[in-house]
């Protein structure tokens, strides 16, 4: 590419990064009570930029988690290449002046009354209650399978936390060193950064590779449908580079018990049960939500996000339908996509901007499109800049970088990039 056109795509893509700032002109004068349930990148964004846009709102936030983990940043840990203290943030520090922060978690949402429960029984009422609670790992789903267990007996899983990251990288060290099998694969339900499931594979082939160990491991990713990733383009190349990596692909599995002692997992497939032995696995347990939202009237009452209590939430604004003055935001809400911190980048922006609009007599018109993004690692040194919508459309960000080549510009975003823009996202700046 030549300078010129570098820099013409560099200025389209900062305009098009600017326009939440742009519109961040706008105050409101509005006095309404803001709940805000979670502080975690949703929660924090929110309240950051809730304060500038209605600096006379009354403002409070819920986390009983004093602790922040930049979660994308707990697939480097799983490679060797952080450690816990790179992922691991203090929320005070991203806290704005002027929000109130209860260091407890939401216990009841009360959506009739307008009302927050807390667990140390403090009832909240609210105008505008924002649930940004996260998912729940529920890795008892899996029978035998406990969060404990990570890091024993070959079992690794990078969702669990910064230390459960650290421990797979230990347990995919000694699996190479000991060689034989490692199983890799997604639970059926909905799923936070779909792509960190593939990633964990791809690091463990290259690093076994680095090590001159590949011949002693054998790799086996099951799938739990016929697809490996739900966007069609991305599913086809990820199912090539295992073909030419060689790791093997069993699809419509599902991960349903595990025996640690024995070092056996058990799948549900099409044809039965299915039993297989292995000398490392990397489990990802079914996610949903928190059970104070999912025994509250806010899940979806229908539909295929109903089971699992996602938060009912119309796809473009975000907005509770049966009750317009809760807004769900990141993983909790109830759409097609959008789990993953990126998407939070676009959603907060939206929500933000349409109560503005709405509590200054303006119709809101500000809408997310399912924007989804997560650079997939595909090696050390090497990743491909996945973004897509709610069609399943790539919506490549630069021009210049080819969502499906293997690049290292990408693995730079993820590597050096990522960390500083969710920082800047959580003070509300990005
Ligand atoms: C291994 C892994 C890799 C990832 N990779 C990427 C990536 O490459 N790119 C990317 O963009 N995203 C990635 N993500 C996803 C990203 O981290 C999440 O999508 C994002 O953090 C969602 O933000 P959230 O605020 O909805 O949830 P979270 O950031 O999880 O925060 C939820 C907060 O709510 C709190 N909470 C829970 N229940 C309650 C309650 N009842 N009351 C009050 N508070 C409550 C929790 O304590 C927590 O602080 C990855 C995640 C993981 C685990």
């Amino acid at each position: 590419m030549d300078r010129r056109t570098f820099l013409g795509a560099a200025g389209a893509l900062a305009v098009t990064q600017m326009m939440p700032l742009a519109a961040a002109a706008q105050i409101s004068a509005a006095k309404p009570r803001i709940v805000i349930a979670g502080a975690g990148a949703a929660g924090l964004s929110l309240a950051s930029r809730l304060r500038r846009r209605m600096p006379q709102a009354t403002i409070t936030i819920l986390d009983a988690r004093r602790q922040h983990f930049f979660q994308p940043g707990f697939t480097l840990v799983a490679a060797g290449l952080w450690s816990p203290a790179d992922v691991t943030f203090g929320n005070a520090e991203f806290l704005p002046q002027g929000v109130e922060w209860i260091a407890e978690a939401a216990a009841e949402f009360d959506p009739v009354a307008n009302v927050v429960v807390t667990t140390g029984s403090r009832r909240l009422p609210y105008d505008f209650l924002f649930v940004a609670t996260g998912l729940f790992l529920d890795y008892r789903g899996i029978e035998g399978m406990e969060e404990g267990l990570i890091g024993r007996d070959g079992i690794a899983s990078i969702y669990a936390g910064p230390e459960a990251a650290a421990a797979s990288w230990r347990a995919i060290e000694a699996f190479i060193d000991r060689g034989g099998t490692g199983l890799f694969g997604r639970p059926p339900t909905e799923m936070k950064c779909a792509g960190a499931p593939l990633k964990i594979a791809f690091i463990t082939d290259d690093r076994a590779r680095r090590r001159g160990r590949r011949g002693a491991v054998e790799l086996v990713y099951n799938a739990h449908r016929e697809a490996v990733f739900a966007v069609r383009p991305v599913d086809a190349r990820v199912k090539e580079l295992f073909a030419g990596r060689g790791i093997a692909i069993n699809p419509s599995h599902v991960l349903v018990a595990i025996d640690p002692g024995a070092r056996k997992a058990v799948y549900r497939t099409p044809a039965g049960t299915v039993t297989m032995g292995y000398d490392f696995i990397h489990v990802v347990p079914p996610m949903r939500a928190p059970d104070a939202v999912r025994n509250s009237p806010l899940p979806w009452q229908s539909g295929p996000l109903a089971a699992d209590g996602w938060v009912e939430a119309d796809r473009a604004t975000l907005r509770h339908p049966r009750f317009p003055n809760v807004f769900a935001v990141g993983d909790i809400a109830g759409v097609p996509r959008g789990k993953t911190a990126a998407s939070v980048k676009w959603q907060v922006p939206v929500v933000v901007e349409n109560l503005v609009a709405e509590t200054a007599g303006r119709e809101p018109t500000a809408a997310y499109n399912g924007y989804t993004s997560c650079p997939m690692v595909t090696g050390y040194g090497r990743a491909m800049l996945i973004e897509f919508d709610y069609a399943g459309d790539l919506t490549p960000s630069f021009p210049f970088i080819a969502p499906l080549d293997e690049l290292w510009i990408s693995w730079v975003i993820e590597e050096k990039g990522l960390k500083g823009a969710y920082r800047a996202m959580l003070r509300g700046r990005a």
